[in-house]
C-alpha cells in the first residue's frame, strides 16, 4: 500500500514517514498544502494522512478540493486534539477519520490500518485464506500447519496488496504504483519476480497469471 502523508514540521513529518515505512507502506512526504494537492491528484494513494495546519494551502481546502475532482482517496486528518470544530469541518469535508494531536504512532497505525481494510476490501480484523494468515505485527505469513514464513519489504507490501483486493485482476503497473515510493526505482518487470517468490511461500495457485493483464489473487476465496 502507498500512503501520502501531509505534514509540514520538520521533525514529525519524517519521523512520521520513517514509521510507516517500517511498518510497510510506500509512504511520500509532501509538506505544504499546494505539493500534497497535487500529489493526491496524480499519483494512486491507498490512504492519505493529512495534517490541517499547513503552509500555501489549508488541509481542509486540499481535502474539499479533491473531493470535488471526485476524488475519493480515504483521508485521515491531524488535528489539534481539543479542536472540535476542526473535526467537524473535516468530516463535512470528506475526511474518512481524524486523530488529535499529539498521538502515538502505534495510535495512528492501527487508524490506517482500520480505514484501509474498511475502504479496500471490507475486511476487520486479520488478513487471512484458507491456506496461511497475514501477521501484520511481524511481516511474516502463518501457514495452517503453523510453519512461519519471513517476508522482506517489498514481498509484504505486495501480498497485502494483493489481499486487500481479492479477485481484482492487477497490473504489473498497478502493483507497481501501489507499493513504492514516488522517487524508488520503478521496474514492473520486478514484479514478476516478487510473485514468484511469494507463490513459493504460500502456495503457486494463490495468485494466478492472467496473461497481458496482470494477476488475480485468492480464487479461491
Ligand atoms: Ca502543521
Amino acid at each position: 500500500m502507498r500512503l501520502l502523508l501531509v505534514e509540514d514540521d520538520a521533525e514529525l513529518g519524517p519521523q512520521l514517514q520513517v514509521a510507516l515505512q517500517r511498518a510497510g507502506y510506500a509512504a511520500d512526504l509532501a509538506t505544504d498544502g499546494i505539493e500534497a494537492e497535487a500529489a493526491g491528484n496524480v499519483e494512486p494513494y491507498d490512504l492519505i494522512v493529512l495534517d490541517l495546519g499547513l503552509p500555501k494551502r489549508s488541509g481542509l481546502e486540499v481535502l474539499s478540493n479533491w473531493r470535488n475532482k471526485h476524488i475519493h482517496t480515504p483521508v485521515i486528518i491531524l488535528t489539534a486534539r481539543a479542536g472540535w470544530q476542526e473535526k467537524v469541518a473535516g468530516f463535512n469535508a470528506g475526511a474518512d477519520d481524524y486523530i488529535g494531536k499529539p498521538f502515538q504512532i502505534e495510535e495512528l497505525l492501527v487508524r490506517i490500518n482500520a480505514v484501509l481494510k474498511r475502504s479496500a476490501a471490507n475486511v476487520i480484523g486479520e488478513l487471512q485464506t484458507s491456506h496461511f494468515k497475514l501477521d501484520e505485527q511481524t511481516q511474516s505469513i502463518i501457514l495452517n500447519n503453523g510453519e512461519h514464513h519471513d517476508l522482506t519489504g517489498t514481498e509484504f507490501r505486495l501480498l497485502r496488496y494483493f489481499m486487500l483486493h481479492p479477485g481484482h485482476v492487477l497490473s504489473k503497473t498497478v502493483l507497481t504504483e501501489h507499493i513504492y515510493e514516488y522517487d524508488e526505482d520503478k521496474d514492473s518487470n520486478v514484479i514478476e519476480v516478487y510473485v514468484n517468490r511469494l507463490r513459493q511461500k504460500i502456495g503457486a495457485d494463490l495468485i494466478q497469471t492472467r496473461r497481458g493483464q496482470g494477476y488475480v489473487f485468492g480464487a479461491d476465496q
